[in-house]
């Protein structure tokens, strides 16, 4: 064994399976997965409208290994939106949450997903064992995320440090750098929990400005995150940097990286993942990269079977180093829809602009925005750097931009031009929880 501590997650699913504290197998949990498999399908299909209509044909027993979920249809957020509450399996009276996401879509209608309370107390559960990879009893916990309402993810993450004998301190998304850093100071914030981009502010500032502020570890979440964030984190503050995977239609976790920093640990209790190809659906080899498809194992209010998350990501093979069995899914590349096609140069993701803009000194955040014309395409960066940062760095963003392959290529070329815009931050941070994009103007 490495000497790496194996996930607490491993502890958590061998508890959801009732395996016991020995430790689990492949094998265990791929007989849980199965049974559950089932008994989720056959609870939809006897209990939701949606799933009752959608699975018409398709029995829970034809499931005799978890690979024969691949003959089910998938469901989709275009379903989600469309069919909404038909998807429901208990009564509206059992559902103790419902969040609306984002009205975007073909059919310009918000996706609500609804959870009851035990549907909720799983997200405890797991965010309690998530976190004990990266706090001590007695640290304090600084939650930079949305969602201090009863439910929301904020209090449900409040309430699993609780259970772990950590303080948390509920702050809600950073809207003032200096504010921020002060409640850290004030506050003797061990760990953060928060947004990549939100993180790397607070740290480039309290480089550059002050208050000095000490911090153990952090939790990324809610947006994929950048390696350029990560190494400026570790430089500034020395600490350990740790990576959520979840996102509201999973009730929040999906899966946890550990000390060994290789990959998350998937929620395999609680969820069936799989890999496909996002144009035929077929699954892909171990390994290859594809679209991630979620299965719910133990969800009661509103199970989702085959959904299509969109994140494009590939399954690491092999056993983590730190001796767990459970699978880890690779940082998520792009979105399903997110490659910017440059031709015959290539194409581009927001991912490879963060790589490459994140680590120019002093930057902290940008949108990027992509025009086409007959000829040729443009690329307009808008970046807020630090003040200092932005005399001495602004004017060389554009060059930056060399490093990504595809841009490159089509600049030399003549088929892409690339503009920045630069703006100097006083302070303040732009709200808002919602996913990045490039926007694609025509
Ligand atoms: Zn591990």
């Amino acid at each position: 064994m490495s000497g790496v501590r194996t996930t607490p997650l491993e502890e958590w699913a061998a508890k959801r399976i009732g395996a016991g504290k020995a430790g689990i197998t492949r094998e265990q949990l791929a007989r849980h997965q199965l049974l559950r498999l089932r008994a989720t399908i056959g609870w939809a299909l006897e209990t939701s409208p949606f799933y009752r209509s959608r699975l018409a044909g398709c029995a829970a027993a034809e499931i005799a290994c978890p690979g024969d979920l691949g003959r089910l249809p998938f469901t989709t957020a275009d379903d989600v939106r469309r069919w909404g509450p038909r998807f429901l399996c208990v009564s509206q009276s059992d559902v103790s949450r419902v969040v609306t996401l984002d009205s975007s879509g073909t059919t310009g209608q918000a996706k609500r997903f609804y959870f009851t309370p035990a549907d909720q107390e799983g997200t405890v559960d797991f965010f309690q064992y998530g976190m004990a990879s990266l706090t001590d009893k007695g640290d304090r916990v600084l939650i930079l995320l949305p969602g201090e309402r009863p439910g929301g993810v904020g209090d449900l993450l409040a309430a699993a440090l609780r259970r772990l004998g950590v303080r948390p301190v509920p702050h809600g998304m950073v809207v003032s750098i200096p504010d921020t850093l002060a409640v850290m100071a004030a506050e003797k914030i061990d760990t953060l929990v928060g947004i990549p981009s939100q993180v790397l502010a607070l740290a480039r500032w309290a480089d550059s400005n002050g208050p000095a502020v000490s911090v153990k570890s952090i939790l990324l979440s809610t947006d994929h995150v950048p390696r350029a964030i990560v190494r400026e984190l570790e430089r500034v503050w020395g600490c350990e940097v740790f990576e959520h995977y979840g996102m509201t239609e999973l009730g929040l976790g999906g899966g946890t990286d550990c000390a060994a920093h290789a990959g998350y640990h998937l929620h395999e209790a609680d969820f069936y993942f799989e890999v496909v190809d996002p144009e035929s659906g077929a699954p892909v080899p171990e390994g290859g990269e594809g679209e991630v498809v979620v299965t719910t194992l133990t969800r009661r209010g509103m199970p989702l079977i085959r959904y299509r998350t969109g994140d494009i990501s590939r399954m690491i093979p092999g056993r983590c180093p730190c001796g767990s069995v459970l699978r880890r899914l690779a940082p998520v590349a792009r979105r399903r829809d997110g490659l910017i096609s440059l031709g015959g140069y290539g194409g581009f993701s927001l991912a490879d602009l963060d790589e490459a803009l994140f680590a120019v000194p002093g930057l902290i955040g940008f949108t990027a925005a992509v025009d086409r014309f007959s000829h040729a395409a443009r690329l307009t960066i808008a970046a807020s750097l630090l003040p200092g940062a932005a005399g001495k760095h602004g004017s060389g963003l554009a060059a930056v931009l060399d490093a990504v392959p595809a841009i490159r290529l089509a600049r030399q070329a003549g088929a892409l031009s690339v503009a920045a815009a630069v703006e100097t931050c006083r302070g303040r941070l732009e709200a808002g929880a919602a996913k990045r994009a490039i926007v694609e103007l025509s």
